[in-house]
């Protein structure tokens, strides 16, 4: 690139799926990608590139989303509590915690940096360009992440920030939580965040605001977040109808109204919000978030889980609009279009819906819907260069008669080739681009090795699961 020159990037010969709202497959054509944005799709671009890419027998679809995840808790929580049944009222994560929390008296900064690193090398690989991340524990190591490495990112500090504070399982196997934390400083930290931080990196970091969820987050927070909302126009992002504990501690406060019904009663719900999970949906809650147009964020593998799933394929009849989320434990995105597709049609009771393209449009046009992105979730001429290109030749995805079928029902993310970010390399066949990941590999194993070993001594694993050693 020449003094004064715009960037090009060129992805050559490849099958596009251009997404949006009204997605086309274009086959065999060259992306163009001008300083950040999407300039053309031609079948033979012959003008100068900077970076080419031979995309012949892949498929490129919009930057994937990856609309819900916590940066940091995924490598130490794997393999904690699989199998093991959930206490009453309780989901998954409420049996990792009290080894989570456990990382207090064992891990350095550095360790969690490292863990923290090797969470969003994940993410990455999982064929995420933009990550939506509400943040528990210090937020400097992840800002850092934003900009050294180039992802793109809308990020919230959430409050109750302590993961002690959203309930773990206690000696007695029920459900408790650490009462005394600041709830209000969680929001005003998330707000100075979003003064400080809100359109950094070349834009590349968006910030809005995460209260956890209708049940840890008391309702005179509840109304100040969604004011703040209105004034600086950012949105909130919560988790909503989780489980049976958070839907007790709700009915308890609001007159036996369900989550929904009492975010909408006082005036939360709307466009600016996302609402992850929606599992337990009663009455009218479908029609309450299609008629606030509330999104909401669908995570089929963290749901799975814990033997349950959220009805997805309503939400999607009933009109409300959904993204989709790995959350927490595994960030292979494909594996989450699979089970959203496969586990919706189980749920559903019928094999039409839903179906390949529906949840592909939730990873990138839906999300991007939510997050008030027109500029992402579709490659046409003037969006964000942000692209997940896929190999379409593994034994498992090849031949190929139906592009996006063969990406949700036959792809995994070993398959994913590379992802662009505003047309630069971001992901490189195994490789991140600025992240030595053999490295962090190492020390985030040795770290999380330590914690588990230290956990399983000091008597804070689930009696369930023993500790083998490296
Ligand atoms: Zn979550």
């Amino acid at each position: 690139m020449g003094k004064g020159q715009s960037a090009v990037t060129v992805v050559r010969g490849g099958t596009i799926w251009t997404g949006g709202a009204r997605p086309n497959v274009i086959r065999g054509a060259d992306l163009v990608i001008e300083d950040g944005r999407v300039a053309a799709i031609e079948a033979h671009y012959r003008g100068r590139a900077d970076l080419e890419i031979d995309a012949g027998d892949c498929l490129l679809v919009p930057g994937l989303i990856n609309a819900h995840v916590h940066p940091g808790n995924s490598p130490r929580s794997r393999g904690l509590a699989e199998d093991i049944d959930l206490p009453d009222d309780g989901a998954f994560y409420h049996l990792t915690l009290p080894v989570q929390l456990y990382a207090r008296n064992v891990l350095s900064q550095d360790d969690v940096a490292a863990i923290m690193e090797w969470d969003l090398v994940a993410m990455l690989a999982g064929g995420a360009t933009t990550i939506v991340a509400e943040q528990f524990g210090p937020w400097a190591n992840w800002i850092k992440l934003i900009e050294r490495i180039g992802f793109r990112c809308h990020y919230g500090y959430t409050y109750p920030n302590d993961l002690g504070a959203i309930g773990y399982v206690g000696k007695d196997g029920k459900i408790v939580s650490d009462a005394a934390v600041n709830v209000a400083a969680g929001l005003t930290e998330n707000l100075g965040l979003h003064d400080r931080y809100h359109g950094a990196f070349e834009d590349r970091l968006r910030i809005h605001l995460s209260p956890h969820g209708p049940d840890t987050v008391p309702e005179d927070l509840l109304v100040e977040t969604k004011r703040h909302c209105r004034e600086r126009g950012i949105h909130a992002h919560l988790h909503l109808a989780q489980h049976m504990s958070e839907r007790k501690v709700v009915s308890s406060r609001s007159k036996g109204r369900t989550s929904v019904e009492y975010l909408d009663h006082i005036g939360f719900l709307g466009p600016d919000v996302m609402a992850t999970h929606v599992t337990y949906v009663e009455r009218d809650d479908i029609a309450i978030l299609a008629r606030t147009k509330t999104n909401v964020v669908h995570a089929s593998y963290r749901k799975a889980k814990e033997g349950i799933a959220s009805p997805f394929w309503d939400f999607l009849a009933g009109g409300v609009n959904v993204a989709i989320a790995t959350d927490s434990f595994s960030h292979d995105l494909i594996q989450d279009l699979k089970l959203a597709a496969m586990i919706g049609k189980i749920r559903g009771g019928r094999v039409g819906h839903p179906n390949a393209r529906e949840v592909l449009t939730c990873a990138t046009h839906g999300a991007a819907k939510a997050l008030g992105r027109g500029d992402l979730g579709h490659l046409e001429p003037g969006a964000r260069g942000d692209v997940t290109i896929i190999n379409l030749t593994s034994p498992f995805n090849a031949p190929v008669l139906d592009p996006l079928r063969a990406l949700v029902y036959y792809s995994g993310a070993a398959d994913i080739r590379c992802t662009l970010v505003d047309g630069k390399l971001l992901y490189d066949r195994g490789r991140i681009v600025g992240s030595d990941v053999t490295a962090i590999r190492k020390q985030a194993s040795e770290a999380c090795h330590r914690l588990w070993q230290a956990a399983s001594e000091g008597g804070a694993m689930p009696k369930e699961t023993s500790y083998g050693g490296h």
